[in-house]
């Protein structure tokens, strides 16, 4: 009597199991992360040649740790051995967790989500890896919406420490405490959010890539912006390079969903730098072809 009652446990799930829905930039790197932080992994995507570009881009940094001695064969082996590639849903049957990592598209988005949970078990937890589409967006597309959250890693993702787990007016905390859990068992430090397009990074950056395209377009050079960026400002990249990285036409969708969100703040600009090259198809290191050439 009189003590202070004791806060109310949350039985976190626990993930033993889990898919990744696409094998692009981000799908290949999740894969990876979750393989070799001991959490098997199916990784589907909707052809072999995208499979394969995930496989290598999980494989990729394995040789490359092997190669620099911090990492031994047999590990590498065992973390491959953990990734299971598919182009069906009868894999994620029986996982805990899955990570949508498919097109920044808010339609595509909306279908995967409705074939993944049509696919799961009942209590599997899902969510996705957008970069800027709204969690309570996305929830309309889910049955259960207490079991969706937003599980948004960055690029790449066997580098960049944080995680943004994006909750939604309906996600529950046993789903938050689950995912928390995962990206801490994958390494990555977790910070919760609430839902909004661009979630909190994503509002800081993509005004900073808005603010680098109207330089461009008032005369400035791109590549000495990026010098200027990494060399004196002492970031590790500039954004053209970033842009390149991120990939121009995910950039691209991002931008839109920016504008659509923040009409006043974020405009889209016409001739945008990005929007030109995205109308070229030069999709910046994907495509070996951006503001920059890749071999
Ligand atoms: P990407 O273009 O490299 O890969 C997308 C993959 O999704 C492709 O392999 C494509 O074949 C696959 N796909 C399309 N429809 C599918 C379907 N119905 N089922 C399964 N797979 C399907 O894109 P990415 O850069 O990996 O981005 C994926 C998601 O991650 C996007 O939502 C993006 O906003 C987000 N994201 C990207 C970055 C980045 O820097 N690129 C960073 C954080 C988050």
């Amino acid at each position: 009597k009189g003590k202070a009652k004791k806060a109310a446990k949350i039985a976190t799930k626990k993930v033993e199991r889990a898919a990744v829905l696409g094998a692009g930039i981000m799908g290949g790197g999740i894969a990876y992360q979750s393989a070799y932080k001991g959490t098997p992994i199916v990784m589907k995507d909707i052809n072999n040649a995208a499979l394969d570009l995930g496989l290598n881009t999980a494989a990729g940094i394995l040789t490359k740790s092997v190669d620099k001695g911090r990492m031994t064969a047999k590990k590498m082996a065992q973390t491959l051995n953990n990734i299971t590639p598919t182009l069906t849903y009868d894999s994620i049957k029986d996982v805990d967790i899955v990570v949508e990592a498919v097109v920044e598209n808010p339609n595509v988005k909306a279908a995967v989500l409705k074939e993944v949970e049509a696919n799961v078990s009942d209590d599997a937890i899902i969510t996705s890896n957008t970069s800027t589409i709204s969690i309570d967006l996305l929830a309309q597309s889910i049955e259960k919406p207490e079991r969706f959250c937003g599980m948004h890693f960055f690029n790449p993702v066997n580098k960049m420490p944080l995680v943004e787990v994006i909750r939604g007016k309906d996600t529950s905390d046993e789903t938050v405490a689950a995912v928390v859990a995962y990206a801490a068992k994958m390494g990555k430090s977790p910070i919760v959010v609430n839902d909004c397009p661009g979630f909190y990074i994503n509002r800081v950056l993509f005004p900073y890539f808005s603010g680098f395209a109207q330089l461009v377009l008032e005369g400035a050079n791109y590549e000495k912006v990026d010098k200027v960026m990494e060399k004196q400002f002492g970031w590790p990249m500039g954004p053209a390079y970033l842009l390149d990285v991120v990939g121009i036409d995910t950039a691209d969708h991002c931008t839109d969903v920016m504008a659509a969100g923040f009409p006043t703040r974020m405009a889209k600009i016409s001739n945008d730098p990005s929007s030109v090259l995205y109308n070229e198809k030069l999709l910046g290191q994907k495509t070996g072809s951006g503001f920059y050439e890749y071999s």
